[in-house]
């Protein structure tokens, strides 16, 4: 038996045959051409077919895999759009007097190589997107038909490099989980089959060569492993595995449409943390109260410039219309540090997580601020909406976005566009300024959020970017702890309600413990709802003061005056 690990992209235990998919190598010669004008009309030709190709598969996929993830046909075709690479394709056909199919392959390896070289993740998994696009153009100059990706049942498709187009055009009631050597979490091929559900793993290495076409092998999309020829112990482990993860995932079937609610019968909002509209079929499944954080940012990574009123405004309202009058709390753009969409200017920071970062863009930025505001409003009509601002560190700023908000409203206003009313404004509680500011704070808005990520980042002066300082970054630290106690006890004093949605949220450890200090919202990745929400309904808090004393969290001595 031989065992790979690589990166877990979409859980699940699959046992198959190895097919190993390898994209039928373009070979593509150069020739010398005396007609540039013809060549280059070849190649012109392509270009709208591979557009209008796109463009179907965009229609088609909306249908299929939702907005959000069909558009990466609108990115594919961006490229062909994009002045450098199809810039560059006609100069090589020019100054080179080449044939257009070679004058492709070569731009897109420059392009291709480029992008690989970048530090930033995001970037590298874009040269997918590049050869993938170029194929499709090659094709069409090549006078080529797509060549459908055909499987036995019960394959393994293992690759060195999976491209979105041919994920989508993988049959997944033949295939049942995917490998590859490369690849990464975030590319769209990942965030593809992840929506599609097939367990994945990528990055597993060089040790997955086609040699092992037509092997036994068991995905353990979970851990991120592939077993080749499995021995009978790891055969039996992963049934186990399997069953297992089938037991939660009916446990998750009974707790559908019942209560979070304590043993003592405090009713608890249990709410999920979503990217994107890809994540709402996971919300809905795992029947969530409500969207506790919708990281807007994502939307911002994901296209090629700021996204448009029209693209938020559609993405707000559709995530408002799915959760059918639940609340849903949208995070205003929070980029910075280690997420940075290329567009933006590239401000050298020494210290980028305490620079100008988030809500701090937003007021450099308003014109960027007032376009998600107004998509934010427009689509408030259309469910339970509320606004949470991050990284605030001073009521000053409440009152600043407030007067922004006014101008946004007074707008639609004037242009006769209906908003709601009832749009709750809350604030994410991630600094120790916002912590020991939390009763002034708490006055001007209606709830707060605590993100514990940055707020342990923040307290205990631990980058959360560097893994090097994993032993160091101790999410259970009593300082941290009591700063959430004290937001909470904030919060309640002036009547306003304090929920979780950083990962302390989904740390089971510590369920009773939050809830002990009051708080009434937790939100959570959609994979952890039903384990938080089957403890929740394990524990009782009739001593809140006691199970603070037990922690902590307050000491014996105060707990003496408090009783
Ligand atoms: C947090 O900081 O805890 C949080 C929820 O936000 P993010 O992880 O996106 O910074
Ligand atoms: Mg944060």
């Amino acid at each position: 038996m031989e065992r790979i690990k690589g990166r877990a992209v979409t859980g699940g235990i699959v046992f198959g045959r190895i097919v190993f998919y390898h994209r039928g190598e373009q070979l593509i010669k150069k020739n010398r051409v005396s007609n540039l004008e013809l060549e280059l009309s070849r190649y012109e030709y392509a270009k709208r077919m591979a557009m209008s190709e796109l463009d179907v598969l965009y229609e088609r996929e909306i249908e299929n895999i939702g907005k959000d993830h069909a558009d990466i046909f609108m990115i594919h075709k961006m490229l062909l759009e994009d002045d450098g690479f199809v810039g560059r394709i006609e100069e090589i056909i020019r100054h080179e007097s080449c044939n257009a199919d070679y004058a492709v392959f070569h731009a897109a390896n420059e392009v291709a190589s480029e992008l690989g070289h970048s530090e930033d993740e995001y970037i590298r998994a874009r040269t997918a997107d590049v050869k993938d696009v170029s194929r499709r153009l090659i094709r069409h100059i090549q006078n080529k038909s797509e060549s459908e990706l055909k499987f036995e049942k019960n394959s393994i498709l293992c690759a060195y490099d999976i491209e979105p187009s041919e994920t989508v055009a993988v049959d997944k009631d033949c295939v049942k989980a995917i490998c590859t050597c490369y690849g990464s979490v975030n590319s769209h091929a990942s965030i593809l089959s992840r929506s599609m559900n097939i367990p994945t793993v990528v990055a597993l290495g060089r040790g997955l060569v086609e040699e092992l076409e037509g092997c036994e092998a068991v995905v353990d999309g979970y851990a991120g492993v592939l077993y080749i020829d499995p021995d009978d112990e790891t055969k039996r482990r992963m049934i186990e595995k399997r069953e297992e993860e089938g037991r939660k995932r009916e446990l998750l079937k009974r707790l559908k449409g019942r209560k979070n609610i304590t043993l003592d019968g405090t009713e608890v909002e249990v709410h999920a943390n979503i990217s994107g509209l890809f994540d709402m079929k996971y919300v809905l499944e795992n029947d969530a109260g409500g969207i506790g954080l919708f990281r807007s940012e994502f939307l911002y990574l994901q296209n090629d410039d700021f996204p448009d009123e029209e693209l938020q405004f559609y993405t707000y309202r559709r995530a408002l219309e799915k959760m059918e009058g639940k609340p849903v709390i949208i995070r205003t753009l929070d980029i910075g540090v280690d997420k940075n969409p290329d567009y933006l200017d590239d401000i050298q920071q020494d210290n980028p997580a305490m620079g100008l970062r988030s809500i701090r863009i937003c007021f450099e930025r308003p014109d960027i601020f007032r376009t998600q505001l107004r998509a934010l409003y427009r689509a408030s009509v259309y469910g339970r909406l509320a606004i949470l601002f991050p990284m605030i560190v001073d009521p000053e700023e409440i009152i600043a976005i407030k007067g922004i908000i006014q101008d946004v409203c007074e707008e639609l206003d004037a242009e006769g566009v209906p908003y709601s009313s009832n749009v709750e404004l809350g604030i994410m509680i991630e600094t120790p300024a916002a912590v020991m500011l939390s009763d002034e704070l708490a006055r001007e808005v209606d709830f707060f959020s605590v993100g514990t990520n940055d707020l342990e980042q923040y307290t205990i002066a631990v980058d959360r970017q560097d893994s090097r300082l994993e032993k160091y970054c101790r999410p259970h630290h009593m300082a941290v702890l009591r700063m959430i106690k004290m937001a909470a006890d904030s919060a309640h004093r002036y009547g306003k309600w304090i929920g979780v949605c950083g990962e302390l949220a989904g740390d089971t450890e510590l369920t009773e413990l939050l809830l002990s200090m009051g708080i009434d919202e937790l939100s959570v990745s959609p994979s952890r709802l039903l384990l938080l929400r089957r403890k929740i309904r394990s524990i009782s808090l009739t001593d809140k003061l006691g199970v603070l004393v037990r922690h902590g969290v307050v000491r014996a001595d105060e707990a003496y005056d408090l009783r």
